[in-house]
């Protein structure tokens, strides 16, 4: 018989396994959990993580560095209170170019993270996206709407691989009873971004700060909404804390189109770099905004940190690398 599990509860320092820990988010996450007494366990492969975002938590007795690429079988023998799953490539440049690494990472590595939760009998929170809602019909975009995605598109592999693992989450919640949370992460920037990943914040400040012009996809009228990254860690932490199994989104609903936030960039740089405009990738959404009734209701939690404020800290980040 194998031993029985203790319950979280019945441990005083909570143990975290976050996959994903050495990316943008997972090493902020992992940041505040040890900040707030967790003993944390990041997984990475490094596909997109970079050991740079957890260097300053080497010699730190409540960190542990696996690396491992979680779509194998992921083994532990300690026990785990709290299991984040966020290892995805998340930028449409770098699922573009690895489709089937973020096919498995979003299905196979989920169920890995949900096997993992399920032998602990540790909660699950899945990093899920805003993209689940595809180019969306519906605006600003509520937890109750389905989406709108186009499955066999280029950005099908990131878009399916997140439903699934959201279909995975329930099953596993409805069938084998484990605690599951679903956050949907919209737009979210700040430091540890990494500069070539095409996504738009790094591309116009880098550009910007480069005296290159900024390359805006389209006309720039299509909108997106920005959360600083440590707005956004907290509104997940609250999560995983609260009794939440439906989605819940954690975004700004600041919105704004990429023509004005090209010049915004502009501004804050304080470059003299120009726009130019490029063709708009296949099915990047018309628009995107999060309604966070749910979160506010749910969990007391809105954004703080105003654009500017949270483009300060990017660009102060972003001077040291380019
Ligand atoms: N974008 C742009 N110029 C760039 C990179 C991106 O105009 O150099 C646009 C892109 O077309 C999209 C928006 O910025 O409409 C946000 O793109 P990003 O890749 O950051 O993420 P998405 O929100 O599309 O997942």
């Amino acid at each position: 018989m194998p031993a029985k599990k203790k319950p979280a509860s019945a441990t005083k320092q909570p143990t975290s396994v976050i996959t994903g820990g050495a990316g943008f988010l997972g090493s902020h996450l992992a940041d505040l959990l040890l900040a707030r007494g967790h003993k944390v366990i990041a997984i990475d492969n490094f596909v997109t993580g970079s050991v740079d975002n957890i260097a300053h938590l080497g010699g730190n007795p409540n960190f542990k560095f696996i690396q491992q690429d979680v779509t194998e079988f992921i083994f532990l023998d300690v026990p785990v209170n709290f299991v984040w799953h966020f290892a995805s490539p998340a930028s449409p440049i770098d699922y573009l170019e690895i489709p089937i690494q973020t096919l498995k990472v979003g299905s196979l590595g989920t169920h890995k993270a949900l096997g993992l939760a399920k032998n602990k009998g540790a909660r699950f929170l899945l990093a899920s996206t805003s993209e689940i809602y595809g180019d969306p019909l519906v605006h600003p975009q509520t937890e109750e709407y389905w989406g709108n995605v186009n499955t066999i598109g280029p950005r099908g592999c990131y878009d399916e691989a997140k439903r699934f693992a959201e279909a995975l989450a329930m099953a596993y919640h409805r069938e084998h009873g484990v605690e599951t949370r679903i956050v949907r992460i919209f737009n979210t920037y700040g430091p540890r971004m990494r500069l070539n990943d095409g996504r738009v914040v790094p591309a116009f400040v880098s550009q910007a700060l480069k005296g290159k012009p900024l390359t805006v996809f389209g006309q720039g009228t299509q909108t997106r909404s920005f959360c600083y990254v440590s707005d956004l860690i907290e509104g997940i932490y609250r999560l995983m804390n609260s009794s939440s199994v439906d989605p819940v989104n954690i975004g700004n609903p600041h919105e704004m189109s990429m023509l004005e936030f090209a010049r915004e960039i502009i501004e804050a740089t304080g470059s003299r770099s120009k726009i130019v405009f490029k063709p708009l990738p296949q099915d990047d959404p018309k628009q995107r905004r999060p309604n966070i009734t749910r979160a506010k209701t749910k969990l007391g939690w809105e954004p703080k940190v105003p654009l500017k404020e949270g483009l300060k800290k990017t660009i102060e980040y972003f001077r040291t690398k380019v």
